[in-house]
């Protein structure tokens, strides 16, 4: 990597925009309802490099739809940080975990919705039998550790293991895929079935009583 530069590889330029994209479409698709929490990744098969969204605190955004993509970070599974004046978002981490542990995966949104919360905030699957639509199993939730940490990017890859979601005990979710609209549309399918499954669950305990 003795030759990156960030500013004159056209695939650089595609990813860094790529990471923009996501980062924005956070708050916009309302996975990031305050505007500053959760972040992107987009892995380069080709080079290994991994994007990932910059810390909205170093960016001084005030909300994450204002990411222009100068401020990505980029790593490899190794953590080696390729970008040193770039500062990451606290969750990088856990991105590199999954990346590390999950050699199909490209891509990886990091969300706090607000279905997917619910579950998260009582660190409980999410049983999928009660959503019905040919589901079975459960979306797992990973123990609570503190954010930002290397151990919450351990625990979460570990709670992941081959499927495409799972949710971070008392914080948030993350969603794999082969892109980010890939990943984004699994984000966008667990608020529906998380959201139906509370209601559910309600609806069954109300009916008991
Ligand atoms: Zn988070």
């Amino acid at each position: 990597m003795e030759n990156y530069n960030v500013f004159q590889d056209f695939d650089q330029k595609l990813f860094k925009e790529e990471v923009a994209r996501g980062t924005q479409r956070l708050n916009i698709t309302g996975l990031s309802p305050s505007g500053e929490s959760g972040d992107v990744s987009v892995r380069d098969k080709k080079s290994g490099l991994i994007y990932v969204s910059g810390s909205p605190v170093w960016c001084f955004q005030k909300n994450l739809r204002d990411a222009r993509g100068w401020e990505r970070f980029v790593t490899d599974v190794d953590e080696t940080i390729m970008v040193p004046w770039s500062d990451p978002t606290i969750e990088w981490y856990t991105h590199v975990a999954i990346y590390r542990k999950r050699p199909d995966v490209e891509a990886i949104v990091h969300t706090h919705g607000l279905w997917a919360s619910v579950f998260a905030a009582m660190c409980m699957d999410v049983p999928l039998d009660i959503v019905n639509e040919g589901l079975t199993g459960v979306i797992r939730c990973a123990d609570y550790v503190a954010a930002g940490t290397q151990e919450v990017g351990a625990v979460t890859a570990e709670a992941l293991g081959d499927d495409d979601c799972c949710l971070m005990g008392n914080h948030g979710a993350v969603f794999v895929g082969k892109d980010l609209n890939d990943a984004f549309d699994k984000a966008l399918w667990c608020e529906h079935v998380c959201h139906k499954a509370y209601m559910a669950l309600l609806a069954k305990k109300n009916n008991k009583n």
